[in-house]
């Protein structure tokens, strides 16, 4: 054993300095003893740089309990200008959906118990009301995610049956959800038809056949095609599948419930739309566009419908309290669209005018400055992200970064208390204010100037 290793401290000793004694208010004894445990370790890999002072053991067992305290998933800021980052947890909810997931959190709800008989009810019942008031549906249940309601829609409609659908849809819509890979697993056979740019009704027609269960209609939501193309709306596929007495289902994805036209976010149908177009049944996400918790909703005729809640899959493919009280919270605020653009953060940020999201970089900047940090304020260009409106771009504003390396700006942010992400454009370090929930533009400056020590 070398000199070095025997100089090492043992467990008893860095336990009884002060330093690491005062741990004891923020940690529990068992989690100060590891990190001693862990600090002495890394010490002994390589003593050439391990602490070799009081106050630098210290130090070591400190930065190793906060390591150990660490939440796993935590809030972040996202500053890269992507308002609907899946990576970044999709859409914030607005605080009436946080105050009803938090109500029912605290103690006991009817989630599955019917009031007005004293009996067991059903959780799938929850938000139907509200969903069909909105959308014009007949019916609609809530279960985990669009990929969910996707599976359970071809389960249910066409389990060891054929679905029909356009080449131009067989699409990957996020890194890991392949509309083909999503529906096989549905236990549907896939009857492609068309061509990656050209589908016509004559195709779906040709294909019906007595194998059918379903024809299905996904949205291209995250690109789009342009040239000579020709593809099949669900309106105009919907006579036909009932012709045919064929199911249509179409996946819609974004859960766009207000028309953001005024706000020159154009070409993008919403709910009502989708349901208008005559679908046996419609499908989106809760956490895109309509900008509440994570979740897929079901909107539809009361057969089908009723047929998926009976599916004993849905049982698998259910959501929790939390995710019915905050969807129900957010739904809510569509009854009255003004409110909608002003208190779901989704739509408050992407209908901000540009001049306010610029005051707002402007003051950051200002504020950084005043700290020593060299900045300075760019026009930018933001999008929606979350595979919706893939052609728009917002007009933004961000803070640049200056003279530093943007990699070492971006990894500081990112190591953060409260991390801060970015995106990097010519080498440069932007914070996009646009995807920056306003009411955490304190938290921004303070959480860049504490990973930038200033
Ligand atoms: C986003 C999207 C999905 C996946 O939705 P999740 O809620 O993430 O499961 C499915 N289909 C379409 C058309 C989408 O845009």
């Amino acid at each position: 054993m070398s000199d070095a290793r025997r100089r090492l401290p043992a467990v008893s000793t860095l336990l009884e300095y002060e330093g690491v004694r005062a741990l004891h208010t923020a940690a529990p004894r068992e989690v100060i003893a590891d990190a001693v445990r862990r600090s002495i370790e890394t010490a002994r890999r390589d003593p050439a740089v391990g602490p070799d002072s009081e106050t630098a053991w210290v130090a070591a067992v400190t930065a190793e309990v906060d390591r150990a305290l660490e939440r796993s998933l935590r809030p972040v800021i996202n500053a890269t200008g992507v308002v609907l980052h899946t990576n970044l947890g999709r859409a914030p909810v607005a605080a009436r959906a946080i105050a009803a997931a938090q109500a029912v959190a605290f103690g006991y709800s009817n989630l599955e118990y019917d009031l007005a008989a004293g009996s067991r009810g059903s959780r799938h019942g929850h938000c139907a009301r509200i969903l069909c008031e909105l959308t014009g549906a007949e019916d609609a249940f809530v279960v985990n995610n669009c990929a969910a309601a996707l599976v359970l829609a071809l389960n249910t409609l066409a389990d060891g049956r054929e679905v029909i659908i356009s080449r131009g849809e067989l699409v990957e819509i996020g890194g890991s959800f392949r509309v083909p890979s999503i529906m096989n697993k549905s236990g549907a056979t896939l009857v492609e038809v068309g061509t990656t740019n050209r589908t016509h009704l004559a195709d779906y027609q040709q294909a019906i056949g007595p194998r059918t269960g379903a024809i299905a209609s996904v949205h291209r939501s995250n690109f789009v095609i342009e040239g000579f193309v020709a593809s099949v709306m669900p309106s105009a596929l919907a006579p036909v599948a009932a012709a045919a007495g064929v199911p249509l289902v179409h996946d819609f994805g974004s859960g766009l419930m207000l028309d953001l036209a005024a706000w020159g976010l154009r070409g993008e149908p919403t709910a009502s739309d989708a349901v208008r177009a005559g679908a046996s049944v419609v499908l989106m996400s809760g956490d895109k566009l309509l900008g509440g918790p994570q979740s897929g909703i079901v909107l539809g005729t009361r057969a089908v419908v009723g047929a998926m809640r009976d599916n004993p899959l849905a049982r698998a493919l259910r959501v929790d309290k939390f995710t019915l009280a905050a969807l129900e919270a957010t739904l809510e605020l569509y009854r009255d669209p003004a409110a909608a653009v002003q208190d779901i953060p989704v739509l408050r940020m992407l209908t901000m005018p540009t001049v306010a999201v610029t005051a707002r970089a402007d003051a950051l900047c200002a504020q950084l400055k005043g700290r020593g940090i060299d900045c300075d304020v760019v026009a930018t260009e933001a999008t929606v992200g979350g595979g919706a409106f893939p052609a728009s771009r917002i007009p933004s504003s961000a803070v640049r970064l200056l003279g530093g390396q943007a990699g070492e700006y971006d990894r500081r942010l990112r190591g953060g208390r409260t991390p801060v992400i970015g995106r990097t454009v010519d080498g440069h370090l932007l914070l996009d204010l646009r995807s920056v929930t306003e009411s955490v533009d304190e938290l921004l400056c303070s959480s860049v100037a504490q990973a930038l020590n200033r």
